[in-house]
């Protein structure tokens, strides 16, 4: 398990080749820290997969994996990150947190 300190060296370094090292060993692109199964598995005539994601507070990062842990490709939304040229860069998505997204959520439900 990486600590905290492992986890802001790995957050200082935002080349495409970092992070698409770090999600060759299923770890998330942005966070390093490693991905947990969050789905089940499914069947394909291609092979069987399922979905992983980054358990860093509020990430949302999530890939799709074989079934042998050996090939890991970002889900569609999250793409553009391994897109960026390799002088890279070090922003970090903000994601929102729990308490955020309810308010959005009680906001619209208000305002109907
Ligand atoms: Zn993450």
């Amino acid at each position: 398990m990486l600590n905290d300190r492992a986890i802001a060296n790995a957050m200082r370094i935002q080349t495409r080749t970092a992070r698409r090292n770090r999600l060759a060993i299923g770890c998330c692109p942005l966070h390093g820290c490693k991905m947990d199964q969050i789905d089940l598995w499914y069947e394909t005539a291609m092979g069987n997969y399922t979905f992983v994601g980054c358990m860093y507070l509020n990430c949302e990062i999530e890939a799709m994996v074989d079934d042998e842990f050996s090939n890991y490709e970002l889900a569609e939304k999250w793409l553009y990150l391994l897109e960026q040229t390799d002088q890279g860069s070090a922003c970090v998505i903000h994601f929102p947190s729990y308490e955020e997204r309810e308010a959005r959520v009680r906001k619209k439900c208000f305002t109907k």
